[in-house]
């Protein structure tokens, strides 16, 4: 078999959906599944469908094109604010998109009416993750203006957390989104109908409490397709985090000096202590290396762009010999952006 390849394990990928998707339904709130790690892949997203999900939703209007191109017609949101140079595109394929820009909810409105649509908008509002989002000072009058614009329908309010800053949210920042929705609701309840309440970093706080402030939604990526907490990088129980699989073969084996910062005429001198080395065909170009996991035995050294270079302990693995490694969200990221990396799907 061809590498380096990613292996997908498919009904992984849908248990983990079915999973998160049926305990928050429980508590009242509907999952839409994040695709943008892996570029829109048609055949995960239709995974991630079957595990029950009330929509997708991704970053990049490319990925979007490539899930409807492949014949998905589920609610797609994107979920990035939209960029001036792709609102044709946007309206074309998003059923609703997240904004924070009156000028680009001018553009959608003009552009939906001139093709006889309303294009479904989702406020995001700043609670402190400091990336995209309204202030919350001027959210009242943004929904003001926003609710006169023919051809847009404002559809319900969210908010980011733990991108930018990390920080996870807890139940203080939970109610002060609370209380602007409070006040935003008397008047414009029709409006907020869906209150988005973060990414997988919100699961902790979801399944530890039971008050939710209203949140009806969460918007979850890496926590289906990697089983783990974006904050601590752990497995969240329940799911399943080996749905991914890396796998490299290697072209070097050798016995080596250990690797230090000194003269390369040191090094060939023949005095240091050597280690079983191996390379890896793989590098910095097809995956983020330095957050892979290797199977127990193996260290990591150090990557260039098309190089891993790996210790080994108590095996040999001879020239041409698999080896296969997790990933973390930046690595996953970066193999399925990869057109040198093959998919190949379980
Ligand atoms: C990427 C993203 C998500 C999904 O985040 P995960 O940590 O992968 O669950 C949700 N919402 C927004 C706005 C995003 O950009």
């Amino acid at each position: 078999m061809s590498t380096p390849r990613v292996e997908i394990n498919l009904n992984k990928i849908q248990k983990n959906s079915q999973y998160l998707v049926q305990k928050l339904k429980i508590k009242g709130i509907n999952t839409i599944g994040v695709t943008k790690a892996v570029c829109g892949d048609p055949a995960i997203a239709l995974a991630i469908i079957a595990g029950g999900v009330t929509g997708l939703a991704d970053s990049r209007i490319e990925n979007v094109i490539r899930m409807r191109e492949a014949g998905i017609i589920s609610d797609i949101t994107m979920i990035r604010t939209p960029m001036s140079s792709q609102i044709q595109l946007i309206v074309d394929s998003c059923n609703f998109s997240y904004n924070t820009e009156i000028s680009v909810i001018e553009a959608l409105a003009c552009t939906a009416l001139k093709k006889g649509k309303i294009h479904n908008i989702v406020l995001m509002v700043e609670m402190g993750d400091l990336r995209e989002g309204i202030m919350p000072s001027d959210l009242e009058n943004a929904f003001k203006r926003i609710v006169q614009i023919p051809g847009i329908n404002i559809k319900g309010i969210g908010a980011n957390f733990a991108c930018l800053n990390k920080a996870p949210p807890n139940q203080k920042i939970m109610s002060l989104f609370s209380n602007i929705i409070d006040k935003l609701k008397n008047q414009y309840e029709d409006n907020i109908r869906i209150i988005s309440g973060g990414n997988s970093a919100s699961l902790p706080w979801v399944f530890s409490n039971n008050n939710l402030n209203q949140i009806n939604e969460l918007r979850l990526g890496e926590s289906i397709l990697l089983g783990s907490d974006p904050i601590s990088g752990n497995p969240i129980q329940g799911l399943y985090t080996d749905a991914f699989t890396l796998i490299s073969e290697v072209i070097e084996s050798k016995r080596k000096p250990e690797f230090i910062k000194t003269s390369s005429a040191k090094i060939i001198s023949n005095y240091l202590k050597k280690n079983d080395q191996v390379i890896l065909a793989i590098g910095n170009q097809d995956t983020d290396a330095n957050s892979l996991v290797f199977p127990n035995g193996f260290t990591f050294v150090g990557a260039t762009s098309d190089h891993l270079v790996l210790n080994v302990s108590n095996l040999k693995l001879s020239i041409g010999a698999e080896c296969r490694m997790k990933m973390d969200y930046n690595s996953l990221m970066k193999v399925m952006n990869s057109p040198t990396v093959e998919k190949k799907y379980l």
